[in-house]
């Protein structure tokens, strides 16, 4: 692939411990890694699993505790002349314009001034800011505001680009907007840059920009794969092969875990059983994530939960059902404990949420059944009676229709699926996220 001159950057059994005394513990633990030219790294992870820390160790804004960081074959001390952050809100400067803001960038290198504002000006102009150089930030949308943090992060020509979440605090359209132009830059060569490596919580999002993904875990921080996405710009989320991509990334952060005896069924009208859905509320199903990732080691015993979520047992059932079936958790003698995709679910922002959740549910034989016959269809759309008729082929009709229920509840959330009460259609959402 790429030649020993190729490498950019190397870590080697970096590890990082914070705190001191009894609370000293390691965040990162031997942590192995290069990026060569050309590559656009992802790294995916539950929240607290050091991806930040790794970023902050690269570019130089902190030393690891033990390990070695090569640049070039040179190890690495102080801030890393050659590499670029851009967080996931981009701290601007109120006071300053636009076009300051980036310039700032320059200044703090060293650049003549008389240089900087033509500089700046090709930057905005890159990104697709131009006529906005004197305009503050205040009267700009969160999307153009990220955009000035990506202009004055290329600016200074870095040769790694390093990004932390830089998408999860936008709205979906923007985020999916700056996406595909960022791709644009890297894949069209219109920036400088050797090499990205993106942090990101978001499956989709990896598959659709990286070139690899590195998949890390937490408590202690490090990783457990690496895997490579051998697809051609621009890529299609819906085509097979990308969907083959995710499910793989999935299973490597569902834990690849899931017991032998978790039947996910076969699809309706398929020889084999179908595996029907637990009636599940979604906020319930959060809740239960959401308890499960604050405390000590992400497990309990299934028998307290009741107690402690004040649930009936036969609801909590359902809820420890589905978080097994979808990936969220793992069950062992009693004992219910969260995966990486339930940490990463059970700290996601709302939006990103529903990205895993769509996820997790497409790989459901049901879902995928569903969702083909959909696609099929005139119009894409289908009456809910047709799908119920299917349905109780499989079930007894009440429990076809609590399925039919539970799918439609399930893809609303996911903004896969919508429905519309007055004509009782059902068809699939031609959401901003789902539409290339
Ligand atoms: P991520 O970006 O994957 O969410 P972080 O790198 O931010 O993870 O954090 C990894 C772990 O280290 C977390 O448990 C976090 O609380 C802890 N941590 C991060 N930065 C510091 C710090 N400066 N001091 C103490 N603990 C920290
Ligand atoms: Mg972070």
């Amino acid at each position: 692939m790429m030649g020993e001159n190729g490498v950019l950057l190397q870590l080697k059994r970096v590890s990082q411990q914070y705190g001191s005394g009894e609370r000293r513990f390691t965040a990162v633990e031997d942590v192995n890694l290069t990026l060569g030219e050309g590559e656009f790294v992802a790294l995916l992870g539950p929240s607290g699993c050091g991806k930040s820390t790794l970023l902050r160790i690269i570019t130089g804004l902190q030393a690891a505790t033990s390990g070695e960081i090569l640049y070039r074959q040179r190890p690495l001390r102080g801030v890393n002349p050659y590499a670029t952050i851009v967080f996931q809100t981009f701290a601007l400067f109120p006071w300053l314009t636009v076009l300051e803001n980036v310039a700032i960038a320059l200044k703090v290198k060293g650049v003549p001034a008389d240089l900087r504002a033509t500089r700046a000006i090709d930057a905005l102009d890159r990104v697709g800011l131009d006529g906005f150089e004197n305009a503050y930030p205040r009267e700009l949308s969160g999307g153009m505001r990220q955009k000035v943090g990506f202009a004055r992060a290329i600016v200074t020509e870095p040769e790694l680009l390093c990004l932390d979440e830089p998408f999860s605090a936008l709205d979906v359209l923007s985020a999916e907007t700056l996406r595909g132009e960022l791709l644009e830059l890297w894949t069209g060569g219109q920036i400088p840059t050797k090499a990205i490596l993106m942090v990101s919580h978001n499956i989709e999002e990896a598959v659709f920009m990286a070139d690899r993904i590195v998949v890390m875990d937490k408590n202690p921080g490090r990783i457990i794969a690496n895997l490579p996405v051998n697809l051609p710009h621009p890529r299609q989320r819906k085509a097979v092969e990308f969907q083959n991509v995710v499910d793989q990334v999935y299973a490597t952060l569902a834990g690849q875990t899931q017991p032998e005896y978790l039947e996910l069924g076969t699809a309706p009208g398929e020889p084999g059983r179908t595996r029907r859905l637990p009636q599940v509320a979604i906020p319930d199903l959060a809740a239960l994530l959401e308890y499960l990732s604050d405390l000590p080691g992400n497990r309990t015993d299934i028998y307290r939960l009741a107690d402690e979520l004040n649930l009936n047992s036969d609801t909590l059932l359902s809820l420890v059902e589905t978080a097994e079936l979808l990936g969220f958790a793992t069950i062992a003698r009693g004992d219910i404990t969260l995966t990486s995709l339930g940490e990463t679910f059970a700290e996601a922002s709302i939006l990103a949420r529903k990205e895993i959740f769509a996820t997790c549910i497409r790989r459901l034989p049901i879902f995928k059944w569903l969702l083909a016959m959909l696609r099929a269809a005139e119009r894409r759309q289908l009456d809910w009676n047709v799908v119920q008729t299917a349905l109780e082929l499989e079930f007894p009709p009440q429990e076809a229709e609590a399925q039919m229920d539970t799918m439609v509840n399930w893809g609303r959330y996911a903004e896969i699926l919508a429905y519309n009460d007055d004509n009782t259609m059902l068809y699939l959402e031609s959401g901003a996220t789902s539409s290339n």
